[in-house]
């Protein structure tokens, strides 16, 4: 039996472990740094690095690292040794420079032309607010990482700036209720949604291997039709890997909380215990690390891509988000007196606003060629945003839009906003709508877009800014008040009214919503290349430099890169697929054809009819044609938008002439392996894959 309290956070330089290292002053020092933002000064960085390395070294670490975040999604490191030479001897030593600042050459993470290669280098900046933690006996320092000239090249930046905004602006709102925490930090819980399969399996796989998907494979005989899979027992094999997952994970101070099985076959899901969203956006993604290499040490491979299986559901990342004082409460959660009611309605009021009002914002943050196989198929919210409140929750919203008196269950209740008792609100887990883009789940909402692959840094800084945005404004209206309570009324009623038409309660997969959705005015940004140029939009531009989130600069450079990564993985998903079509998959048809054209040969020398075997032959010759021919097209594609620098027009390109072409040369592929003797066929199948563990 493993002591869970006893090895939660050993690998973590945390709070307990700083106050054992750390003399009390530096100790109460740090912690302001920590709290409030206070700036650190180099003593006190001097000494903190000092504690950190003895006991990095109690724990067998050799190394340190600046751990960031650059946009390529994925957490980047460079380790140094704490090896110095001082007076001719070696010693180990951090210094406090080395704590805090860290010069990575930088000139091969994207920069989308921020950073001109004369100036290549970058720094990366300690974040004390994130634990540093011991990773294969290497001290990791969580930083951020900037370019010379300040701007940002990673994803923990924004996301840090978008908390501030977001504090401030949510504190100004208490301010009008009466309340003054000290800060006002979000929250975020990720549920991450991944498949584990056979590592021998996945190494005979180039798509496997090269893009993390794959991009042939008729389906299995069963998939999750029966739906035995979710909440399903957890298999031997599977259950041995949470297991070490788990206990790694806490020890890492990770709260990993709940484990089961999805909807698909071979499709799992980890949820750790929600906390301060840029510890959550760190701790995701040691998550999705330990994963993977976890699954390799089981001789197994994680597939963390949005949709690793044609026809069977996609993976995604739940995003829970709320706001909460420093002391813990959340801000989300339906009060009990009149006065925390109307506090509830007004944020909650400012969320709907926020998400109607950006409603491409959130679906850019999660623009990606990999999502786009996920969002608006059968399985996952469309890409349309909309919201989802619950029956009762929307029912008070209209009543108090009309000014009229709510009635539940018979009792009448003054819906005056400053004097209103809410109905208790039930938090019934079967009652919510799981087509729903972004749901309000009780007391926190719940943004299911996010792919399983992504970071979860840029949804949250979006969902973070845009609601300072909205809470700037109503503090700015409130605050001028002659009359409060009237003027919080009507303001809540203005914003139902203008923003209603983002409040969705029915199915989510239907085509009867899109067309819905359109007569409403709302957005469906159905592609990567469709969503992304909107990020750069002037309303967008204006939003994230007001609240100092991203400079125009970094908007651009953004973009660039999102536009230039959705290019790259087409390009070599496109490049996958010829390889296996022409070496694999095409002659091993063949092969297939030889022999049953043995076989009509055989037959028909001793006279007996081979019909079927000729049927089979020229649909075999048919299928297999078709895919020479694609093959021919998609290289002739490939070679038209060679060297295209305007990623604008080649994301477009890819979309639109690219991915069609690979779907129809799948197709014939995909028609072949129905129809080929399983001893031909070059790659393990999905049934092979998906029920083989
Ligand atoms: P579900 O039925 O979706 O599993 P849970 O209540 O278990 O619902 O929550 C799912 C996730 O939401 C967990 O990661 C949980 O920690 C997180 N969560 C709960 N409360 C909050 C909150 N206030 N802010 C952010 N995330 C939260
Ligand atoms: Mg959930």
């Amino acid at each position: 039996m493993i002591d869970v309290p006893k090895i939660f956070g050993i690998d973590v330089f945390n709070d307990d472990v700083m106050k054992t290292y750390l003399p009390a002053d530096i100790y109460s020092s740090l912690k302001k740094t920590i709290e409030e933002g206070a700036e650190l000064d180099d003593n006190v960085a001097q000494v903190v690095a000092t504690a950190m390395k003895d006991w990095a070294i109690t724990k067998g670490a050799t190394h340190f690292t600046h751990w960031f975040q650059p946009m390529t999604g994925v957490t980047a490191e460079k380790h140094d040794s704490f090896l110095t030479v001082k007076n001719g001897k070696v010693i180990m030593a951090l210094s406090g420079k080395e704590l805090i600042k860290g010069e990575p050459d930088a000139s091969s993470f994207p920069n989308g032309g921020l950073r001109s290669t004369f100036e290549a280098r970058g720094y990366t900046a300690w974040d004390p607010t994130s634990y540093a933690f011991i990773k294969d006996s290497t001290l990791c320092i969580p930083t951020a990482f900037c370019s010379y000239t300040g701007e940002a090249l990673d994803k923990k930046t924004p996301l840090l700036r978008s908390m501030d905004a977001l504090n401030v602006q949510a504190k100004r709102v208490l301010k009008l209720f009466g309340k003054e925490p000290k800060r006002v930090i979000s929250t975020v819980g990720a549920e991450q949604e991944y498949f584990l399969i056979s590592r021998e399996h996945a190494l005979k796989r180039k798509d496997i291997i090269f893009t993390g998907r794959t991009l042939f494979g008729a389906k299995a005989p069963k998939g999750q039709e029966l739906e035995d899979h979710y909440f399903g027992a957890i298999k031997p094999k599977v259950a041995s890997f949470m297991k070490d997952l788990d206990q790694r994970l806490w020890k890492l101070g990770v709260l990993a909380k709940t484990k089961h099985n999805e909807g698909a076959p071979s499709q799992h899901e980890l949820a750790p215990i929600f906390t301060t969203t840029n510890i959550a956006v760190d701790q995701n993604q040691i998550t999705m690390e330990l994963m993977k290499n976890i699954a390799t040490e089981h001789d197994m491979v994680c597939l963390l891509h949005e949709k690793p299986f044609e026809g069977v559901n996609g993976s995604g990342k739940h995003n829970n988000w709320s706001m909460a004082t420093e002391t813990g409460e959340n801000l989300l959660d339906p009060g009990n007196s009149p006065k925390e009611n109307a506090q509830f309605i007004l944020l909650l009021c400012a969320v709907l606003k926020a998400v109607d009002k950006h409603q491409d914002l959130l679906r850019i943050c999660v623009a990606s060629a990999g999502n786009d196989h996920r969002l608006g198929a059968d399985e996952a919210p469309p890409a349309i945003i909309s919201v989802y409140l619950g029956e009762e929750l929307e029912g008070v919203l209209t009543d108090i839009e009309k000014h009229k008196d709510f009635v539940l269950k018979g009792k009448k209740s003054n819906m005056t906003l400053g004097a209103m008792s809410l109905p208790k609100l039930r938090k019934d887990t079967t009652d919510r709508n799981r087509t729903s883009p972004f749901a309000f789940t009780g007391n926190k909402f719940e943004f299911r877009m996010v792919g399983s692959s992504l970071s979860c840094a840029d949804p949250n800084t979006v969902i973070n800014t845009i609601v300072a945005e909205t809470l700037d404004e109503f503090a700015t209206r409130l605050e001028g008040a002659k009359d409060f309570d009237k003027e919080l009324h009507n303001l809540v009623a203005e914003t139902i009214k203008e923003h209603k038409r983002i409040l969705f309660d029915g199915n989510g997969y239907g085509e009867a919503w899109a067309k819905e959705a359109s007569t409403r005015g709302l957005l469906n940004l159905r592609t990567t290349a469709d969503a992304i140029p909107h990020l750069i939009d002037e309303k967008n531009i204006s939003l994230f430099t007001k609240y100092g989130v991203y400079s125009a600069n970094e908007l651009y450079s953004r973009s660039e890169i999102l536009l230039e990564n959705y290019v790259k993985t087409v390009n070599i998903e496109a490049l996958t697929m010829l390889e296996m079509a022409k070496k694999e998959i095409y002659p091993a048809v063949n092969r297939y054809i030889a022999e049953v054209i043995e076989v009509i040969k055989n037959k028909e020398a001793v006279d007996l009819n081979a019909f079927a075997e000729r049927e089979l032959a020229k649909k075999l010759t048919d299928s297999n044609d078709g895919l020479r021919a694609e093959i021919k097209v998609l290289e002739s594609l490939l070679e038209e938008i060679k060297g295209e620098q305007d990623h604008n027009k080649s994301s477009r390109f890819y979309c639109d002439k690219i991915l069609p072409c690979m779907a129809r040369l799948r197709h014939y592929a995909d028609t072949s392996e129905r129809e080929t003797d399983g001893k031909y066929w070059p790659h393990p199948t999905y049934a092979d894959m998906l029920f083989s563990i």
